[in-house]
Protein backbone atom coordinates (compact mmCIF):
# COMPACT_ATOMS: atom_id res chain seq x y z
CA UNK A 1 0.00 0.00 0.00
CA UNK A 2 1.46 3.18 -0.74
CA UNK A 3 3.30 4.82 2.33
CA UNK A 4 1.80 8.54 1.38
CA UNK A 5 -1.87 7.95 0.48
CA UNK A 6 -1.71 5.86 3.93
CA UNK A 7 0.23 8.79 6.05
CA UNK A 8 -2.52 11.41 3.68
CA UNK A 9 -5.28 9.44 5.20
CA UNK A 10 -4.06 9.42 8.95
CA UNK A 11 -3.83 13.21 8.34
CA UNK A 12 -6.97 13.14 6.87
CA UNK A 13 -8.47 11.54 9.68
CA UNK A 14 -7.37 13.77 12.66
CA UNK A 15 -9.28 16.58 10.43
CA UNK A 16 -12.82 14.54 10.64
CA UNK A 17 -12.88 13.20 7.71
CA UNK A 18 -13.44 8.96 7.05
CA UNK A 19 -10.43 8.22 4.85
CA UNK A 20 -9.65 4.88 2.78
CA UNK A 21 -7.03 3.89 0.14
CA UNK A 22 -7.21 1.49 -2.29
CA UNK A 23 -4.41 -0.24 -4.64
CA UNK A 24 -6.84 0.23 -7.69
CA UNK A 25 -10.45 2.36 -8.96
CA UNK A 26 -12.19 -1.02 -9.31
CA UNK A 27 -11.58 -1.30 -5.69
CA UNK A 28 -12.23 1.90 -5.17
CA UNK A 29 -16.00 1.69 -6.53
CA UNK A 30 -16.76 -1.46 -4.85
CA UNK A 31 -16.32 0.75 -1.68
CA UNK A 32 -18.53 2.84 -2.61
CA UNK A 33 -21.03 0.45 -4.14
CA UNK A 34 -20.80 -1.46 -0.64
CA UNK A 35 -21.18 1.79 1.47
CA UNK A 36 -24.08 3.60 0.07
CA UNK A 37 -27.64 1.78 1.33
CA UNK A 38 -29.88 0.76 -1.76
CA UNK A 39 -31.71 2.80 -4.22
CA UNK A 40 -30.03 6.74 -3.12
CA UNK A 41 -29.88 9.50 -5.11
CA UNK A 42 -26.28 10.45 -5.98
CA UNK A 43 -25.29 14.32 -7.45
CA UNK A 44 -21.75 14.22 -9.00
CA UNK A 45 -19.51 17.33 -9.65
CA UNK A 46 -17.57 17.56 -13.10
CA UNK A 47 -14.41 15.55 -13.09
CA UNK A 48 -12.56 13.62 -14.89
CA UNK A 49 -11.21 11.11 -12.47
CA UNK A 50 -15.02 10.54 -11.79
CA UNK A 51 -15.37 9.05 -16.21
CA UNK A 52 -12.06 7.73 -15.82
CA UNK A 53 -13.11 5.65 -13.09
CA UNK A 54 -16.92 5.01 -14.41
CA UNK A 55 -18.61 5.85 -11.04
CA UNK A 56 -21.83 7.23 -12.90
CA UNK A 57 -22.26 3.92 -14.74
CA UNK A 58 -21.43 1.41 -11.92
CA UNK A 59 -23.88 3.33 -9.74
CA UNK A 60 -26.97 3.35 -12.16
CA UNK A 61 -26.05 -0.59 -12.73
CA UNK A 62 -26.72 -1.13 -8.70
CA UNK A 63 -30.21 0.76 -9.08
CA UNK A 64 -28.83 4.15 -7.75
CA UNK A 65 -30.70 7.37 -9.74
CA UNK A 66 -27.40 9.46 -10.77
CA UNK A 67 -27.85 13.07 -11.51
CA UNK A 68 -24.45 14.45 -13.49
CA UNK A 69 -24.53 17.43 -15.91
CA UNK A 70 -21.25 15.49 -17.71
CA UNK A 71 -23.30 13.18 -19.11
CA UNK A 72 -26.48 15.00 -19.21
CA UNK A 73 -27.75 16.16 -22.91
CA UNK A 74 -26.93 19.81 -24.17
CA UNK A 75 -29.23 22.24 -22.44
CA UNK A 76 -30.05 20.32 -19.27
CA UNK A 77 -27.17 21.51 -17.15
CA UNK A 78 -27.85 23.98 -14.96
CA UNK A 79 -31.07 22.32 -14.06
CA UNK A 80 -29.23 18.80 -13.30
CA UNK A 81 -26.42 20.52 -11.50
CA UNK A 82 -29.19 21.84 -8.84
CA UNK A 83 -30.74 18.70 -8.43
CA UNK A 84 -27.25 16.91 -8.01
CA UNK A 85 -26.57 19.43 -5.46
CA UNK A 86 -29.65 19.17 -3.46
CA UNK A 87 -29.34 14.66 -3.52
CA UNK A 88 -28.62 13.22 -0.24
CA UNK A 89 -25.16 11.57 -1.46
CA UNK A 90 -22.99 13.58 -4.06
CA UNK A 91 -19.81 12.56 -5.48
CA UNK A 92 -17.16 14.61 -6.75
CA UNK A 93 -12.68 14.67 -7.22
CA UNK A 94 -10.14 16.40 -5.42
CA UNK A 95 -7.96 19.55 -7.43
CA UNK A 96 -5.38 19.10 -4.45
CA UNK A 97 -4.22 17.81 -1.59
CA UNK A 98 -1.49 18.04 0.91
CA UNK A 99 0.31 15.13 2.67
CA UNK A 100 -1.16 16.55 5.96
CA UNK A 101 -4.93 16.74 4.86
CA UNK A 102 -5.62 20.03 3.38
CA UNK A 103 -8.31 19.77 0.48
CA UNK A 104 -8.00 22.61 -2.09
CA UNK A 105 -10.48 22.82 -4.53
CA UNK A 106 -11.46 24.95 -7.39
CA UNK A 107 -14.93 25.70 -9.07
CA UNK A 108 -16.03 27.85 -11.77
CA UNK A 109 -20.04 27.65 -11.50
CA UNK A 110 -20.00 26.67 -7.52
CA UNK A 111 -21.77 23.92 -7.29
CA UNK A 112 -19.28 21.17 -6.60
CA UNK A 113 -17.91 23.33 -3.95
CA UNK A 114 -21.50 24.58 -2.54
CA UNK A 115 -22.48 20.49 -2.61
CA UNK A 116 -19.28 20.23 -0.35
CA UNK A 117 -19.94 22.91 2.25
CA UNK A 118 -23.78 22.25 2.81
CA UNK A 119 -26.43 20.45 1.25
CA UNK A 120 -25.54 16.53 0.74
CA UNK A 121 -25.64 14.80 4.11
CA UNK A 122 -22.68 12.36 2.73
CA UNK A 123 -19.86 13.53 0.62
CA UNK A 124 -17.70 10.99 -1.38
CA UNK A 125 -14.02 13.00 -2.60
CA UNK A 126 -12.18 10.85 -4.84
CA UNK A 127 -8.43 11.61 -5.87
CA UNK A 128 -5.71 9.52 -7.17
CA UNK A 129 -2.00 9.77 -6.12
CA UNK A 130 -1.22 12.72 -8.75
CA UNK A 131 -3.24 14.88 -7.17
CA UNK A 132 -1.09 14.80 -3.79
CA UNK A 133 1.40 17.71 -3.08
CA UNK A 134 3.98 18.31 -0.80
CA UNK A 135 4.12 21.54 0.91
CA UNK A 136 0.70 23.46 1.97
CA UNK A 137 -1.79 25.24 0.41
CA UNK A 138 0.36 27.47 -1.70
CA UNK A 139 1.85 24.51 -3.35
CA UNK A 140 -1.92 23.18 -3.21
CA UNK A 141 -2.92 26.49 -5.58
CA UNK A 142 0.45 26.05 -7.40
CA UNK A 143 -0.68 22.48 -8.53
CA UNK A 144 -4.01 23.72 -9.66
CA UNK A 145 -3.61 26.99 -11.45
CA UNK A 146 -0.15 25.23 -13.45
CA UNK A 147 -1.65 21.82 -13.94
CA UNK A 148 -5.39 21.31 -13.52
CA UNK A 149 -6.32 24.43 -15.11
CA UNK A 150 -4.51 24.37 -18.17
CA UNK A 151 -5.12 20.62 -19.12
CA UNK A 152 -8.66 21.50 -18.12
CA UNK A 153 -9.14 24.40 -20.27
CA UNK A 154 -7.89 22.03 -23.55
CA UNK A 155 -10.38 19.81 -22.38
CA UNK A 156 -12.62 21.93 -23.06
CA UNK A 157 -11.76 24.33 -25.19
CA UNK A 158 -11.14 27.15 -23.44
CA UNK A 159 -9.01 29.75 -24.67
CA UNK A 160 -7.51 30.92 -21.30
CA UNK A 161 -4.04 32.20 -21.00
CA UNK A 162 -2.93 28.88 -18.48
CA UNK A 163 -3.76 26.70 -21.66
CA UNK A 164 -1.67 28.41 -24.40
CA UNK A 165 2.10 26.37 -25.12
CA UNK A 166 4.37 27.81 -22.30
CA UNK A 167 1.18 29.83 -21.12
CA UNK A 168 0.57 30.44 -17.65
CA UNK A 169 -1.84 32.09 -15.36
CA UNK A 170 -2.71 35.91 -16.50
CA UNK A 171 -6.32 36.89 -14.38
CA UNK A 172 -5.75 40.29 -16.27
CA UNK A 173 -6.57 38.21 -19.76
CA UNK A 174 -8.32 35.24 -18.99
CA UNK A 175 -11.83 35.56 -20.01
CA UNK A 176 -13.33 32.38 -19.63
CA UNK A 177 -11.78 31.09 -15.72
CA UNK A 178 -12.30 27.98 -14.79
CA UNK A 179 -10.96 28.92 -11.19
CA UNK A 180 -13.28 31.50 -10.10
CA UNK A 181 -13.59 29.85 -6.47
CA UNK A 182 -11.31 28.98 -4.29
CA UNK A 183 -12.46 26.37 -1.53
CA UNK A 184 -10.20 25.24 1.27
CA UNK A 185 -11.52 22.54 3.41
CA UNK A 186 -9.64 22.47 6.66
CA UNK A 187 -12.08 19.95 8.65
CA UNK A 188 -14.70 17.78 7.97
CA UNK A 189 -17.61 19.93 7.53
CA UNK A 190 -20.08 19.81 10.47
CA UNK A 191 -23.42 18.07 9.67
CA UNK A 192 -22.65 15.84 6.91
CA UNK A 193 -20.11 12.90 6.28
CA UNK A 194 -17.26 13.57 4.05
CA UNK A 195 -15.54 10.18 3.03
CA UNK A 196 -12.24 10.45 1.18
CA UNK A 197 -11.48 7.93 -1.09
CA UNK A 198 -7.93 7.74 -2.24
CA UNK A 199 -6.68 5.88 -5.21
CA UNK A 200 -3.24 4.25 -6.14
CA UNK A 201 -3.40 5.18 -9.77
CA UNK A 202 -3.06 8.16 -11.82
CA UNK A 203 -6.23 9.95 -12.52
CA UNK A 204 -7.80 12.85 -14.12
CA UNK A 205 -6.11 16.11 -13.63
S1 LIG B 1 -7.59 32.31 -13.91
FE1 LIG B 1 -7.67 31.64 -16.07
S2 LIG B 1 -5.53 31.65 -16.71
FE2 LIG B 1 -5.53 31.60 -14.47
S3 LIG B 1 -5.38 29.41 -13.96
FE3 LIG B 1 -7.56 30.02 -13.93
S4 LIG B 1 -8.29 29.45 -15.97
FE4 LIG B 1 -6.05 29.56 -16.09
Amino acid sequence: MNPRLQKTADALRRRGFDAAVFDTARQAVDFILGDLPAAQEVGMGGSVTLAQIALSDALRDAGHTVHWHQDAPAGEGAAIRRRAMNAPVYAASINALTEDGLIVQIDGTGNRVAAMCFGPQTVYLIAGRNKLVAGGYAQAVRRIKQVACPLNARRLGLNTPCSEEGGRCDVSRCTRPMCNLFLAIEHAPNAKRTQVVLIDEDLGY
